[in-house]
């Protein structure tokens, strides 16, 4: 029973691609989008192998993206580096560029894209003005942060949550040279920042950091910075060369390692709000993707009453992926443990086995 046409809220790359996706099967949807224009999104910046087969299936080939091919992963931990190739080639490309092509795409089959910040209240979607959303089937695609008032089934990222931090800046010949082919990955307790070049000359340094790190650097994206550029390491050389004029974006509590094991008849949750993996596995997108062609699969052969178990099935397929991304990650940002995870990963094959564990 299809009676009003599916409601996508979020147009990200889970909603964007769900709306291509619906409005190929004919159903013309109605994407709520709260940004004005598409912005740069801080997190996303590499799309995976994988990934970016999906995003050919949706009509949006990589080279069309016209990011920076990358086939080889950089890994630091203190003085000590490694250096692999990745399965197959992935891309750094922006946000802007990547959430740009999909909603077009998405217009081009037939979605609406409207510009309203929904919210959940009474046991209803509604729009700034307080009208109701009238679908019975919605798919929520708006990212990692809880909507307001509709909080997450379960608390997440208890503890030590880590918080997102990035620069993006007009890379210097020399270090276009450098990060040639390849994505830099630096660890460090409690964290990580990986670099790698985008679309128009420009680099992408994107952080994920503990929040009692930032702390113990008073709060200070800045000053955290300027403690990492202590001493003679290659990530130390990397941020000593950063332009000083760029401020850094921010977002805080990533919940990484949630996920949706239940929803509402209904209501399809898509990307970010099925399940966060740890952003180390560069797969977020991967999911959101793939959730959004799983999600609206069901839906097509039956309609809003396939919420629920889409959204149980999807859990289940997400849970050794979050899993296994979740104690690499917790391995690589430990003190003592990450120079052996460097060892571990520069092993032929090894490299290949871990990417793939975390691939959706
Ligand atoms: C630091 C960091 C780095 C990352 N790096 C990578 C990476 O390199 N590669 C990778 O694959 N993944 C990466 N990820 C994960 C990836 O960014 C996410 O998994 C992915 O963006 C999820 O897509 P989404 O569409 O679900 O959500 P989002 O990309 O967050 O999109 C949500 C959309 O919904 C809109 N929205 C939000 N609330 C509302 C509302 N109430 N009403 C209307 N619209 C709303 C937002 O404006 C936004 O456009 C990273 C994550 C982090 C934290």
């Amino acid at each position: 029973m299809k009676n009003t046409p599916p409601i996508v809220i979020g147009g990200g790359p889970a909603g964007a691609a769900a709306a291509i996706l619906l409005g190929r099967a004919g159903a013309y949807p109605v994407v709520y989008e709260r940004r004005e224009s598409v912005g740069d999104a801080l997190c996303g910046g590499f799309l995976s192998w994988t990934t970016l087969r999906r995003l050919g299936e949706l009509g949006v080939s990589g080279e069309a993206l016209g990011g920076h091919i990358v086939h080889t992963l950089r890994l630091t931990a203190g003085q000590q580096a490694w250096r692999m190739a990745l399965p197959e080639s992935g891309m750094g490309v922006s946000r802007l560029r990547l959430d740009s092509m999909l909603l077009a795409r998405a217009e081009g089959v037939g979605a609406e894209i409207r510009r309203a910040t929904v919210r959940y209240e009474d046991g209803t979607f509604q729009l700034p003005d307080g009208q109701a959303i009238e679908a019975d089937s919605i798919f929520l695609a708006t990212g990692k942060h809880d909507m307001r008032g509709l909080p997450r089934s379960r608390a997440a990222a208890k503890g030590d949550p880590f918080l997102g931090l990035r620069m993006r800046f007009a890379a210097k010949p020399e270090l276009r040279e450098q990060l040639s082919g390849a994505i830099e990955m630096h660890l460090f307790p409690k964290g990580y920042a990986g670099l790698v070049l985008h679309e128009g000359g420009f680099a992408n340094l994107c952080m994920a950091v503990r929040k009692s790190r930032l702390a113990q650097a008073g709060g200070s994206p800045e000053r955290l910075l300027a403690q990492l550029a202590e001493g003679d390491t290659p990530l130390a050389r990397r941020i000593a060369a950063l332009p000083t004029q760029e401020c850094m974006d921010a977002i805080g509590h990533v919940p990484y390692g949630w996920r949706a094991v239940e929803t509402q008849p209904g209501l399809f949750r898509l990307g970010d709000q099925a399940g966060v993996i740890p952003s180390l596995a560069g797969e977020g997108i991967g999911i959101a993707l793939v959730s959004a062609r799983l999600a609206t699969d069901a839906w097509i052969s039956d309609g809003p009453v396939a919420a629920e178990a889409f959204q149980r099935a999807f859990a289940a397929r997400l849970r050794s992926r979050l899993a296994f991304a979740g104690a690499i990650s917790g391995i690589a940002t430990s003190r003592h443990v990450a120079p052996l995870f460097g060892i571990v990963a520069s092993i032929p094959g090894l490299a290949r086995l871990m990417g793939n564990l975390t691939r959706i």
